[in-house]
């Protein structure tokens, strides 16, 4: 079980590169590679990494891209291959292991799903979205239809599954997380799903 712990954005973070007070509007986060974590940055230091290869691919800027696959052909069986216990998990593509990581949010924070990843691979790898995907930075989020049908999936910036994971971790409760985290998640995800245009004739950044 590996843990990851970020909380929401502090409204006045400081830039962790350059020191920099950084506001709610213009905070941005950088991947550090290396430690597996978030950093705060200021826009003009997230600017910086936003290159491929900057600073030597330690740091890596996350988009703010939302992408939405109308067409996808995940089905609610897809859940039951993926063996995730709770109705949520995001997936994001670790370019030092080379392979998809997937991950859920639990009481103990992000969880690491221990199934072998060729079984994801399967169910995930031929996706529109997933071949979209812009490695550590980025995440495929899933969440299970409510009374079956086809799950929600969302291309979304890796920063904001760590937040939902942070609002989780605070807010469940008991077996099912509880009606305070249902409404949270119900809201986070009408959120995302307001901010995702469809895909189209995307590629990777
Ligand atoms: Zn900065
Ligand atoms: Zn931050």
């Amino acid at each position: 079980m590996r843990r990851f712990l970020t909380g929401r954005p502090v409204p006045q973070a400081s830039c962790e590169l350059c020191g920099a007070v950084v506001a709610e509007d213009s905070h941005r986060h950088l991947v550090d590679t290396d430690k597996r974590a978030l950093a705060c940055a200021c826009v003009s230091c997230a600017l910086l990494f936003e290159r491929p290869g900057a600073a030597g691919g330690r740091f890596r800027a996350v988009p703010d891209r939302y992408l939405a696959d109308p067409d996808h052909r995940l089905d609610d069986s897809a859940w039951d291959v993926l063996q995730i216990p709770v109705g949520v998990a995001f997936f994001f593509r670790n370019a030092a292991l080379n392979r998809l990581v997937a991950l859920y949010p639990s009481p103990a924070g992000a969880t690491e799903s221990e199934l072998e990843p060729s079984a994801w691979q399967t169910v995930l790898g031929n996706s529109r979205l997933a071949a979209l995907l812009e490695p550590d930075v980025e995440a495929l989020l899933l969440r299970r239809a409510q009374g079956g049908g086809r799950p929600e999936c969302y291309l979304v910036p890796i920063d904001i599954c760590y937040e939902l994971v942070g609002r989780m971790r605070l807010l469940w409760q008991g077996f099912d997380g509880g009606a305070e985290a249902r409404a949270d998640l119900e809201a986070f995800f009408e959120q995302v799903g307001r901010r995702a245009r469809a895909v189209q004739g995307e590629v990777r950044p």
